[in-house]
């Protein structure tokens, strides 16, 4: 692979620098303090697995912009793909005046989810807009109202899904009242309830059995890997069991892909891992390089639920968006980059790993493919240790490697290396980690 910026991390000023300072200054003036951010200085250009600010230092991506340039950032092919489509056209509106780049996606999309049966699909903007979508074709198909979510869920930050995301700091407080009709189920946490699949699933069927009545319920919402959650892998067999419940009482089952599918696992989709085969799939994040674009996709008898005008919006499937999507499916499928997710994970849990019997803080590593976590621990009674996560996060910025964090505790480090990083940028950044983790724990 050819990059514009050189692939690695370089710090040449303080960080923050006095660009970034100069930047910081404005921003408080004129932008919303409503807008958090993880590192302190100003991006002014991204390459592959590289961010270079505007005083010149250089950060090692471990976030891909929360798992969206899963392609590396500035794909060559799908940068060319938006120069074609934006030159031929910048805004196309499916609902007024329709055109084949919309169909393509869809067809593509539709051959790609799990699952042998006729299936259709319709595009988005953002993750929570799909959700959303997702929850109305259901309860159009369904005529129930009920929605289960679970657990350490995160779904968005539009009304709906925030009813449907867990966590009240920072994603809900003060933002309600909240929609009606979402209730919460357990997750099967490994880790922390130390339950197998089945009897974690037990579990959740009996409590929607219970306080819903699966008859009420019109969709089981959930992310196959939990994201913002703290990267929870449910045990063995939790999945299967819950896609199982579902089918037997019509209820339409919804896998949340949009930060665990599209290659993200080394799968086109993290459900193909147990092997489910889910009626709806939401995509979005590391669909279309970068391009604000997302999905749903299924069962076309489901998708056919709603009237025509039903569903839609103004920028829903834009062209420019749908080209970046295509050339980024085209990167997946010729540059060989689910093996390049294998390979990171084989990379990544054999430099992790060992830290858990070395030191008492460092609890679970876990995750698939390229969406792998570290939860952190004050020791043996597994108490959450934000403190630590948030020292070695500002260590490993100060020397130009950016990892995100997540976890309803904030006690886990995340990394979504956009599948382009090579081993030694991936074995440089997780040095820098492991030395602070020492140092620190
Ligand atoms: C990020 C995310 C969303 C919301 O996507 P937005 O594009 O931010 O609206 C929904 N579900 C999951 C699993 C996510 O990770």
């Amino acid at each position: 692979m050819e990059f514009r910026l050189e692939q690695q991390r370089k710090i040449v000023t303080e960080i923050p620098g006095p660009k970034s300072e100069a930047l910081k200054e404005r921003r408080q003036q004129y932008v919303s303090a409503s807008v958090g951010s993880a590192l302190p200085v100003y991006v002014e250009q991204a390459d592959g697995a590289i961010l270079r600010d505007v005083d010149g230092n250089q950060f090692i991506d471990f976030g891909s912009g929360i798992g969206v340039t899963t392609v590396g950032n500035s794909n060559p092919k799908v940068v060319k793909a938006i120069q074609d489509a934006a030159a031929a056209s910048t805004h196309l509106q499916i609902n007024t005046a329709p055109y084949e780049s919309y169909i393509d996606l869809c067809q593509k999309l539709t051959e790609l989810t799990p699952g042998e049966f006729p299936k259709k699909a319709v595009l988005f903007n953002s993750g929570a807009e799909a959700l959303e979508n997702a929850v109305k074709i259901a309860r159009k198909h369904t005529g129930r109202d009920a929605i289960i979510v679970f657990d350490h869920a995160f779904h968005g930050r539009t009304n709906l899904t925030m009813a449907m995301t867990s966590k009240s700091m920072p994603y809900k407080d003060g933002f309600g009242p909240f929609a009606p009709e979402v209730y919460r189920a357990p997750l099967s946490y490994p880790y922390r309830d130390g339950l197998t699949g089945p009897e974690a699933a037990a579990r959740t069927i009996d409590m929607i059995d219970k306080q819903v009545g699966a008859k009420n319920v019109a969709a089981i919402v959930i992310e196959p890997l939990v994201g913002e959650g703290g990267f929870i892998v449910p045990a063995e067999g939790f999945l299967p069991a819950l896609v199982e419940f579902a089918n037997e009482n019509g209820i339409v089952f919804v896998a949340d892909e949009v930060q665990a599918g599209m290659s993200r696992t080394g799968k086109w989709f993290c459900s193909e891992w147990e092997g489910i085969v889910p009626d709806l799939v939401t995509s979005a994040k590391g669909i279309a390089g970068g391009m604000p674009l997302s999905a749903v996709i299924g069962r076309a008898e489901i998708m056919d639920a709603s009237h025509a005008g039903g569903i839609g919006g103004t920028y829903s499937g834009n062209p420019v968006a749908n080209a970046a999507a295509l050339a980024t499916i085209a990167a997946y499928e010729e540059d060989g980059l689910q093996e390049a997710a294998l390979r990171i994970e084989k990379t990544v849990r054999s430099i992790l790993e060992p830290l858990i019997t070395e030191l008492d803080v460092v609890g679970e590593v876990r995750g698939r493919g390229a969406m792998l976590a570290i939860e952190l621990v004050k020791g043996a009674d597994k108490t959450p240790n934000p403190e630590l996560v948030k020292t070695v996060v500002a260590e490993a910025q100060a020397q130009g490697v950016l990892f995100l964090t997540c976890g309803t505790y904030g006690n886990v480090i995340r990394f979504l290396p956009p599948l382009v990083m090579s081993d030694e940028l991936l074995a440089d950044g997780l040095g820098v980690l492991v030395e602070s983790i020492r140092k620190n724990a």
